[in-house]
């Protein structure tokens, strides 16, 4: 045996590695709910010592944890915490975390059902209870992928697999030269891991047509052109800045009718078709053919985690299929048929243990508390002189500005180097605004409060510099 191979055995059985690393991540528990969100200046000038060679010989792996606790953990964004408000992003349910730290050390891969009995059952359950949770066609399938950005991959490549199909083109075998034209019609606020999407399935972004949208960034239904058998129509559950959702009740059923498939983009959105009080913003979404979803947003789940939900289940397996003679197929479910990887890392753990934990009534409960959060920050922010929201809260996103882009920019900018919250910024309709995403389980009342005076002060700090200016 060799002495690397030697040393290896010895920390499997020992386990210190593991007990030390653990008691690191407890370590950063305890800080991570009060402490800033963004790091110090400091946590990030150390991150240097990361740039150097990669080592010649085998190093101590003690040391390796050592290095990635003092000058990882610093250099890390409090996502965890309930006042983190970038992106649209989520917190971790703890017994998410709990399993996927269980899941860590099984290290599954559920390709196939004989790779890994315990993934492929997790999987074909919590498919069930998604397909009961959001009130799906009974026939849906779900592929559990690392993000929306993959599950609309996956859903566009299911939908591409079936129009040409259904014009006797075999798009596996054929490819897309010389085949007969798809036709992809959206609206203006599509978020742009929908136009990647296109972009890799060689549906080409030139050929979009685009629909006007509503101060909300929602589809004008009358503005949606004549539809037909040969067109994918994408629309959106939770708009990535207002939070809005398009008027699927009015919209599925001439797309229906029209027979084209419809795509919905529901990364942090579809989430309100599980809730009874939210229902009324996704009015008439099962009518879709293809849904994707996030764990990691919404539901708080650890990343990454994504679902693709497809009606069709046969344009999904055969848009997604690979077969080698090596692969054995089971009547269990063999994961890779609805993904595009083979093997990936069975996120399924910490989805089942999530929704188990929750179960509806605590599903609704976190969903509707980040809505009464997000309507809390609008209140109180809109009391402030100098603070508007733009947009109307329906779900857990804020869009706030000041008086001018200006201001905006500066306000932004130091409220994220206060450090007590942390958000980004975006555009809305030729304004410069301040996104707050509220998306955390862990965001209480006075987290809103503490952020409302961040802005506060950001915007007091501002108005004086500009007096003295
Ligand atoms: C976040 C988001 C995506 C991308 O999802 P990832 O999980 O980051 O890949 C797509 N669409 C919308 C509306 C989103 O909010």
């Amino acid at each position: 045996m060799s002495k690397l191979q030697d040393n290896m055995f010895l920390e499997m059985r020992n386990k210190e590695l593991f007990k030390q690393a653990q008691q690191y991540a407890f370590e950063y528990l305890e800080g991570v709910f009060d402490r800033n969100v963004y790091p110090t200046e400091e946590a990030l000038k150390n991150l240097s010592v990361f740039n150097e060679e990669l080592p010649v010989n085998s190093t101590n792996a003690k040391r390796v944890i050592e290095q990635l606790h003092k000058y990882g953990n610093p250099a890390t964004t409090a996502t965890l915490g309930g006042r983190y408000f970038g992106f649209v992003c989520g917190s971790v349910v703890p017994v998410g975390l709990a399993a996927k730290n269980l899941g860590t050390y099984w290290d599954q891969a559920p390709a196939m059902n004989v790779l890994s009995p315990i993934g492929s059952k997790l999987e074909s359950v919590v498919e069930k209870w998604l397909v009961e949770l959001f009130h799906l066609p009974q026939t849906t399938s779900a592929g559990f992928v690392s993000g929306t950005s993959t599950a609309n991959l996956c859903g566009l490549a299911a939908a591409r697999y079936r129009i040409l199909e259904r014009n006797h083109w075999d798009i596996n075998e054929k490819g897309l030269r010389n085949s007969p034209k798809i036709r992809i019609v959206t609206g203006k606020h599509a978020h742009s891991t929908v136009l990647k999407a296109i972009g890799i399935l060689g549906l080409g972004k030139e050929n979009i047509e685009w629909v006007e949208v509503d101060n909300q960034g929602r589809i004008i239904p009358e503005s949606i052109p004549e539809l037909d058998e040969n067109t994918i129509l994408i629309l959106q559950a939770g708009n990535v800045n207002s939070g809005a959702f398009d008027d699927f009740e009015r919209i599925c059923k001439k797309a229906k009718k029209a027979n084209a498939w419809v795509h919905i983009d529901g990364a942090f959105g579809l989430w309100a078709q599980a809730v009874k009080e939210l229902q009324h913003l996704t009015k008439g979404i099962e009518k879709a053919s293809s849904w994707a979803v996030d764990g990691h947003k919404t539901l708080n789940t650890p990343y990454d985690c994504g679902i693709i939900l497809c009606s069709d289940q046969e344009a999904m397996t055969s848009a997604l299929h690979m077969s080698g003679s090596y692969i054995v197929e089971s009547d269990e479910r063999d994961g890779m048929f609805y993904t595009p990887e083979m093997s990936r890392r069975a996120r399924i753990i910490e989805l089942w243990s999530i929704l188990k934990y929750l179960g509806k009534n605590g599903i609704d409960e976190m969903i509707l508390n980040m809505t009464q959060r997000a309507k809390q920050f609008a209140e109180e922010i809109t009391k402030t002189k100098g603070f508007y929201v733009e947009n109307d809260i329906v779900l857990n996103q804020v869009l706030v500005r000041c008086d001018t882009d200006e201001i905006t920019d500066r306000v932004l900018h130091t409220i994220q180097r206060l450090r007590v919250c942390w958000l980004g910024g975006s555009m809305w309709f030729g304004k410069k605004v301040m996104r707050v995403s509220i998306c955390s389980w862990a965001t209480t009342e006075s987290d809103i409060s503490k952020a409302v005076k961040s802005f506060q002060k950001a915007l007091a700090l501002e108005t004086t510099k500009g007096h003295k200016a």
